[in-house]
């Protein structure tokens, strides 16, 4: 089981990068998804994508993040660029751990460096939550997203040029 917690959540300013956060997890391997702030909006956008295109992902919102790491059965990663190089921490991560992956938006609160159990940097130069949950689920997964299946109402099928989609109804 793959979940993601998404911190510091900001509702307004943060709509799209959060949104992209919960599309990233689930298209590459992520089961559930939960963020600190409630937002229905969220939740709808992603519930829609969920019910066009497939598979079994969860979203929650309004979560409080420090009790969900604190009673969190398996192993929690905080995606950080001050973190352990990236290599290093997956020789010591078991992918068969029930793994909690935690990214942050502005400053993360200092606590979550010590609550996690390990902090890991996807190259240790600033970027984006977006860009290192992708890298990481790639990673751990070892590419398994792409041979997933969604099982959606809508089915897109690869082409060279154009758009090929089957709807499914
Ligand atoms: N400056 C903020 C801090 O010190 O916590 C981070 C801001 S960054 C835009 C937002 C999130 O992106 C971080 O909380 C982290 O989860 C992720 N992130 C950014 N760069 C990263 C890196 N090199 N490795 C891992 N995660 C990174």
């Amino acid at each position: 089981m793959i979940s993601v917690l998404r911190i510091g959540h900001r509702i307004e300013r943060d709509k799209r990068v959060t949104t992209h956060v919960a599309l990233v997890a689930r298209a590459f391997g992520a089961d559930v998804i939960y963020v600190d702030k409630r937002d229905t909006r969220l939740e709808n956008t992603i519930k829609s994508v969920c019910e066009r295109f497939g598979g079994d992902f969860e979203i929650y919102t309004g979560v409080d993040w420090k009790k969900t790491i604190k009673g969190w059965e398996g192993i929690s990663v905080h995606l950080t660029m001050y973190g352990e190089l990236l290599s290093d921490a997956l020789n010591k991560i078991n992918t068969r751990n029930n793994i909690l992956i935690v990214v942050g938006s502005e400053k993360v609160p200092p606590e979550l460096y010590e609550l996690a159990d390990f902090n890991v940097a996807i190259g240790n130069q600033p970027h984006s939550e977006i860009a290192a949950l992708a890298l990481f689920l790639d990673r751990y997964t070892k590419g398994y997203w792409e041979r997933k299946r969604f099982n959606g109402r809508i089915e897109i099928v690869p082409t060279v040029r154009g758009k090929k989609v089957i709807n499914h109804g």
